[in-house]
């Protein structure tokens, strides 16, 4: 197939599962997804699977990171906080629609190949750290949105504080054998949260990875 009717089946794929609004599908349509695709997986990067990048990590379904970016409800001034950098693609993505995104990673080979992509692709507006994300990134806090693209067993209650108010959390909640992506609003007085659907990520790890 050729790239244009590639993108054309990632685009069908996205609708045929609710991700309709305009400024996602435009966003994934611009990031050459094969740039985050492992080199032995190129001819499935338009395909919704998810892929091996290395370090037991995987480079999520198209049509998750479609719906998880839809969910976020992003506007183009707003500072956006991701946990999982990972490829790079979800970041990549987020940064077509938003000011600014800040994406942490806990694997330094990862994270040093994702920021050579968004070198590569000239992409200016993702600053990444490798750290342990559900610390969040208090320097810069507050957020209006954040994205955890590993599955949590609860709602990181650090990174709550770390929304500002009105702003959204989209995370995978690890509940027994299923995930359910959640989506968390930060209210005056606490947090209110919505049932996405099942999803099937990674586990979010404690800690740095070891070298
Ligand atoms: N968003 C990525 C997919 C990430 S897979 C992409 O578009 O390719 C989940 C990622 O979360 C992995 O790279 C994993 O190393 C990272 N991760 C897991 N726990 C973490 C933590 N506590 N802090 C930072 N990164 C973490």
């Amino acid at each position: 197939m050729m790239p244009d009717s590639r993108k054309i089946r990632l685009i069908l794929d996205l609708r045929k599962c609710g991700v309709t609004d305009a400024r996602v599908l435009s966003a994934m349509e611009r990031v050459p997804r094969e740039t985050f695709t492992p080199k032995a997986f190129r001819d499935h990067a338009y395909e919704n699977v998810a892929l091996p990048i290395g370090y037991e990590q995987t480079l999520s379904q198209t049509v998750v990171v479609g719906q998880m970016t839809q969910a976020l409800k992003l506007g183009p001034r707003m500072k956006v906080l991701e946990i999982g950098t990972g490829s790079g693609y979800q970041a990549a993505v987020l940064s077509m629609m938003c000011r600014r995104v800040y994406s942490v990673e806990r694997h330094r080979p990862l994270l040093d190949g994702a920021t050579e992509r968004f070198r590569e692709l000239d992409i200016n507006n993702i600053t990444t750290q490798c750290g342990d994300g559900t610390l969040g990134w208090p320097e810069q806090a507050p957020f209006e949105r954040i994205i955890i693209t590993a599955a949590a067993i609860d709602i990181p209650v650090s990174l709550v504080q770390q929304l500002a108010v009105g702003g959204l959390m989209v995370v995978p909640i690890e509940d027994g054998k299923q995930q359910q992506l959640v989506r968390v609003e930060r209210t005056e007085e606490g947090a209110e949260t919505t049932d996405l659907g099942s999803v099937r990520f990674v586990p979010l790890m404690e800690g740095l990875a070891a070298e």
